[in-house]
């Protein structure tokens, strides 16, 4: 039983909250200060239980249940002094023991003695029964007990119990409205918390559903352009009415060639990013000579265009780099596709390597459209395209700067842009020289495998 003289000098949080500053923090400051500082519920609930106890002279231990809508039952969410993973397991019914019953009369309970505390703990189910002795192993029985429940407007959140075990300076009647205050303040925030995060989740799934919704009218429109020109060249050529000269049926066929290689690159990139969003990009890091690999990307893209010039400028000695040659060249082939995309007048696309002290720096600048400040990070967000000024005619689906950040990310590199609207893009990336292979010049490789 709680010390008699305890609660004839009523040492309780009567005391505590009318205490001498010196003596310690007010509860309610210390709730305050976590609702102010702790935005998620998960943190929360613990913090709102150990300042409790910390704070209040006649709490040892402590547990905090919720209430759970979908099957009305009580679970434990924080218990300060138990075996949190055992306590954890217990689910308690409407007038089930103490919180079951604050839960069931929304009324707060002062059971001070072993007696009356056993009594209304007699209707445990077995299970928890087991439970609770089992979270409770080693632990002095409590003198004295309240329960209070947590009830926000209408709703049931949740109980909670605060225990004194020493039998002293135990609860008293009086401290039952202030804890009710504070109960009704720990369960406001709890209700406030749910809502914001059920309204996060609600946001998040509005966004993945416009997303898709946004993906599959992109994919119908990027996929229907190419397929309007294979399909009307390809009807043409087989009319029988009509006769086309050798030149002009090579020239159709030429046109359905290139549509149908702007949708493979399209398929390839939606599979790609599908196989990143999977986990599955598996790196195979071998030795690689960047400036070669940007030379051969170079040269293949180059055969496509008239108008541009591109100069691939690497330092005669650069370090061979440990990475994955093919995930490497991917990101080059995307830097230098989206340099000739986006400068449809032409112009000098020049791929450069840098070395520096702790990584290597590998750019590609062009002299086209360029890209407003606002776009510049948002670039590398899946789908994300700039759907006004020129680039918006040009086609493309928004996933080749997403796959290369990963690719180099994973190599434990970075990836960024830099523009002037009107005057061309610069896209850089690094690629860390740290645990790389042997420094050996271009030069040294060549004569090695010359031999
Ligand atoms: P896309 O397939 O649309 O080219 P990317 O992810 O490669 O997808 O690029 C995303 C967007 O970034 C492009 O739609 C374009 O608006 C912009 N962009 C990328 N590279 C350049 C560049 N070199 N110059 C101007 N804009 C660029």
């Amino acid at each position: 039983m709680c010390d008699p003289s305890a609660i004839s000098e009523g040492l309780g949080l009567a005391d505590a909250q009318t205490a001498d500053r010196d003596q310690g923090p007010a509860p309610i400051f210390e709730i305050a200060k976590i609702l102010a500082t702790e935005q998620e519920l998960e943190a929360m609930l613990p913090k709102f239980l150990s300042s409790l106890i910390e704070t209040l002279e006649a709490a040892d231990t402590g547990i905090l249940l919720l209430h759970d809508p979908s099957d009305g039952q009580l679970t434990v969410k924080g218990a300060q002094g138990y075996d949190f993973a055992t306590l954890s397991q217990i689910r308690l019914a409407p007038g089930e023991a103490m919180s079951g019953r604050a839960l069931q009369t929304g009324q707060a309970e002062l059971y001070p003695a072993p007696e009356a505390i056993a009594a209304v703990r007699s209707n445990l189910t077995p299970t928890n029964r087991d439970l609770f002795a089992a979270a409770t192993a080693g632990l002095s029985p409590p003198q004295c007990v309240v329960c209070v429940p947590l009830v926000s407007g209408e709703t049931s959140v949740g109980a909670l119990v605060l225990e004194n075990r020493r039998g002293v300076s135990g609860f008293v009647h009086a401290d039952l409205p202030s804890l009710q205050a504070l109960a009704d303040l720990i369960a406001f925030s709890i209700e406030s918390a749910r809502l914001r995060e059920e309204l996060q989740v609600t946001r998040a799934l509005e966004e993945a559903n416009r997303l898709k919704a946004e993906l599959i009218s992109m994919l119908a429109h990027e996929m229907r352009t190419p397929l309007t020109s294979i399909k009307g060249y390809s009807t043409a050529l087989l009319m029988e009415e009509a006769t086309f000269s050798p030149e002009t049926q090579r020239e159709f066929l030429h046109i359905v060639d290139e549509e149908c290689d702007v949708l493979q690159d399209l398929i390839h990139d939606l599979l790609e990013s599908s196989i990143i969003d999977a986990g599955l990009l598996k790196l195979e890091p071998q030795p690689v000579m960047l400036p070669r690999v940007a030379q051969s990307v170079a040269d293949d893209i180059a055969r496509r265009t008239q108008k541009h010039r591109v100069l691939v400028d690497f330092p005669e000695r650069f370090p061979i780099v440990d990475a994955d040659p093919r995930r490497i060249e991917q990101v080059i082939r995307n830097l230098l596709d989206n340099a000739f995309k986006y400068s449809p007048a032409g112009g000098l696309v020049v791929v450069r390597g840098e070395v520096q002290e702790r990584e290597i720096v590998i750019s590609v600048a062009d002299q086209g459209m360029g890209i407003a400040p606002e776009h510049l990070n948002r670039l590398f967000e899946k789908f994300y395209r700039i759907e006004s000024g020129l680039g918006r005619h040009v086609v493309g689906s928004g996933l080749g700067l997403p796959i290369a950040r990963t690719i180099v990310e994973s190599h434990g590199g970075r990836i960024w842009a830099e523009s002037q609207v009107g005057e061309g893009s610069t896209f850089y990336f690094t690629l860390p020289r740290e645990g790389l292979s042997q420094e050996l010049s271009t030069e040294q490789e060549e004569e090695r495998q010359d031999e």
